[in-house]
């Protein structure tokens, strides 16, 4: 199984992910809140989106990042959403 072996910052909007595999995969930290997996971000019945962009301002920064288990990490950002757990699934299916 995939994991995480590192996470830096590589630059104020830029979270690079060194994977178990050595692929590094750079994240955009704004369309990551974006795409917060919690039930207050998508309907968990329709797994459409309730967030909507305009509510997320260019500003928004992960302040803490935690894993969970071995499958997955929490990040809480700096508009105060720190419900979202990634899964590293879903985290290495963006781009
Ligand atoms: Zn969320």
């Amino acid at each position: 199984m995939i994991r995480v072996k590192d996470i830096s910052q590589k630059n104020d909007r830029t979270l690079s992910i060194l994977w178990t595999d050595n692929k590094v995969q750079n994240l955009d930290v704004v369309k990551l809140r974006l795409k917060c997996p919690c039930a207050g971000c998508i309907d968990e019945w329709t797994h459409k989106p309730i967030l909507k962009p305009e509510q997320i301002p260019e500003s928004v920064r992960p302040v803490s990042i935690e894993s969970v288990g071995s499958y997955a990490m929490k990040i809480a950002f700096n508009d105060g959403h720190s419900t979202g757990i990634y899964t590293y699934q879903m985290l290495r299916s963006l781009n």
